[in-house]
C-alpha cells in the first residue's frame, strides 16, 4: 500500500473531494431539510453496520452511510422550527467558509503560524468591543463555547485578584467567592467548581433580573473574598438582561472584576432599539458572546473579550521549552488568552460573513427577531388557554398551557417532533412546568409559531 495515498493529489483524491463538496453544497442550499430526530444506539448500529474496517469502505459508501443513516439521526439545529435550548442559524457565507478553514489547515494559536487568520479574527473582536463600548485596547480570542469562555475569563479574574492582594500585602481569603444571580447560566457554577471557588448565588428580582442592591449586599457581606461578579446579558431561560448599569456603577464603590455573560443575549445590542438595555456593559472587565448563537456562525464559537487583555495573558500563557519562540515575543498569540493551546481560527467564518454581508444585515436580522418575539408574545397573551410566565425582553418566550401537567407537555412535545413539525421541549420555572420558544433564526415565521400554538388547544 502506498503510504502517501491518503494525502496525495490524485484522481482518487479528487473524487473524494468532489463527493464531499457536492454533498455540502446540496446540504447548504437545500430548502427542505427536515428537522430529523434521534435514533436509538441499537437501531443505528443495525442500520450503519461496521464502518471501520481494515480495508476501508471507500468514500462513496462512507458518505452514503452518513447521508442516509447518520445525518437523519441528527437534529437540524438550524431548522426554523428548532425552537428549544438556544438554536443556531449560520449564514450561508459563514457555513461555506467553515469548509475553507478546514481545507487550509489554518492554525490560529499563534501569530507566527496564523498571522493572517488572527488579524481577521482580531478585526471582528475589535468590532465587537466597539459595539459594546469597550476601549480600543480591549482584545481577546475566539474559543470553543461560552462555557470555556466563562471559565477562561473567571480564571483571569481570580488570578488578577490574587496578584492584587499579594501586591497590596493582604492575606489571601480562605475561599475565593464568585457572585452571580441564581438565574446565571450553569456554566458559571461549573467554572466555580473546576476552580474550587464558592458561588454566592444572589436572588434575582421578580422580573428575573439581578439588581444592584442585591449585588451590593453580597459585596458588603463577602468583601475582599469576592474575585468577580457575573452579570448576565440575556438569561438563557428567559432572555432577561440583568441591571448591568446599576451593577457596573457599584465599581465606583467596590473593587471587583465585572464579567458579563452575554453568550446568548449580548448580540441584541446590535439592534438600536435594544441597545439601552445593555448600558453598563462598557464597564465590563471581561465579557463573552457566542457567535454560534445569535451571530449566525456555525458551531462552535465564542468571542471572549478582556477590557485589558494583559490580564488574560498573565493567567493563561503556557510556558514550555518547545514553545519558547512563541512566548518570547511581543507578537499577539490567541492561545495566550484562554484555556487552550492548539486552536482552529474559529472566528473566521464569522469574519467572512460580516465582510460579505456587512453589519447592517446583522442589525436588521436581530431587530426582526425581536419584533417577531413581541408579536408572538401578544398572540400567546390573547389566547385564553395560554399564559406568559414573564413578558419577554429579548427573543425567548416562556409560557404555560392552562391545566397541563408535565406528562401533557411531554406527550405534546414528542408529537411535535415525531410529526417533524417542531422541536419545542418542556421547561420549568419555580417548580411549574412550562414551555418556551427560543427564537433567533431569521427564517422562523409568525405563521409557523402560531401553527404550533394551535396544537395546544
Ligand atoms: C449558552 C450559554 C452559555 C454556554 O455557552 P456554550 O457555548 O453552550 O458553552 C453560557 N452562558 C449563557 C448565558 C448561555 O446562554
Amino acid at each position: 500500500m502506498d503510504a502517501a495515498r491518503m494525502h496525495a493529489a490524485s484522481p482518487e483524491s479528487a473524487a473524494i473531494v468532489d463527493a464531499v463538496l457536492d454533498y455540502s453544497r446540496r446540504r447548504m442550499l437545500a430548502t427542505d431539510v427536515p428537522l430529523d430526530k434521534p435514533q436509538t444506539e441499537a437501531e443505528l448500529r443495525r442500520l450503519a453496520g461496521v464502518t471501520i474496517t481494515d480495508q476501508g469502505l471507500g468514500a462513496p459508501r462512507a458518505l452514503s452511510v452518513f447521508e442516509h443513516i447518520l445525518a437523519p439521526a441528527c437534529l437540524t439545529t438550524s431548522h426554523p422550527a428548532y425552537l428549544s435550548f438556544i438554536p443556531t442559524a449560520p449564514t450561508i457565507a459563514a457555513m461555506a467558509f467553515d469548509l475553507v478553514v478546514s481545507a487550509s489547515g489554518l492554525y490560529g494559536g499563534s501569530w507566527l503560524e496564523g498571522a493572517g487568520a488572527v488579524h481577521a479574527e482580531n478585526e471582528v473582536l475589535s468590532w465587537l468591543a466597539a459595539e459594546f463600548g469597550l476601549p480600543t485596547t480591549a482584545g481577546g480570542v475566539f474559543v470553543q463555547g461560552g462555557t470555556i469562555g466563562n471559565l477562561s475569563a473567571l480564571a483571569a479574574a481570580r488570578e488578577h485578584a490574587r496578584e492584587t492582594a499579594l501586591a497590596d500585602g493582604r492575606a489571601l481569603p480562605p475561599r475565593w467567592k464568585l457572585v452571580c444571580s441564581i438565574e446565571a447560566h450553569s456554566s458559571n457554577k461549573s467554572a466555580a467548581r473546576i476552580m474550587d471557588v464558592d458561588v454566592v448565588a444572589v436572588p434575582s428580582g421578580d422580573d428575573g433580573k439581578l439588581h444592584a442592591d442585591a449585588v451590593r449586599a453580597a459585596l458588603e457581606e463577602h468583601g475582599d473574598a469576592v474575585f468577580a461578579v457575573v452579570a448576565t446579558a440575556g438569561s438563557t431561560n428567559f432572555g432577561i438582561v440583568d441591571d448591568l448599569e446599576g451593577i457596573a456603577a457599584l465599581k465606583d464603590e467596590f473593587d471587583f472584576w465585572l464579567h458579563v455573560d452575554g453568550a446568548y443575549g449580548l448580540t441584541a445590542m446590535l439592534a438600536p432599539e435594544a441597545r439601552a438595555w445593555f448600558s453598563g456593559v462598557e464597564r465590563a472587565d471581561s465579557l463573552i458572546v457566542d457567535p454560534h448563537k445569535w451571530l449566525f456562525a456555525p458551531f462552535d464559537c465564542c468571542a471572549l473579550l478582556y477590557r485589558d487583555p494583559e490580564h488574560g495573558r498573565r493567567a493563561h500563557t503556557q510556558h514550555a521549552e518547545y514553545l519558547d519562540t512563541l512566548t518570547d515575543t511581543d507578537a499577539f498569540s490567541p492561545s495566550d488568552y484562554s484555556i487552550q493551546l492548539t486552536r482552529r481560527p474559529r472566528g473566521l467564518p464569522l469574519w467572512f460573513s460580516l465582510a460579505t454581508y456587512g453589519v447592517d444585515a446583522y442589525r436588521s436580522a436581530v431587530s426582526a427577531t425581536l419584533a417577531l418575539t413581541r408579536r408572538i408574545a401578544e398572540e400567546i397573551s390573547s389566547r385564553p388557554e395560554l399564559r406568559l410566565v414573564r413578558d419577554p425582553q429579548l427573543s425567548v418566550v416562556v409560557f404555560e398551557r392552562e391545566g397541563w401537567e408535565r406528562a401533557d407537555y411531554d406527550r405534546w412535545s414528542d408529537e411535535l417532533l415525531q410529526s417533524q413539525r417542531a422541536l419545542v421541549v418542556p421547561s420549568s420555572h419555580a417548580g411549574r412546568t412550562n414551555t418556551r420558544f427560543a427564537i433567533l433564526n431569521p427564517l422562523t415565521t409568525f405563521e409557523e409559531l402560531v401553527g404550533i400554538l394551535d396544537t395546544m388547544r
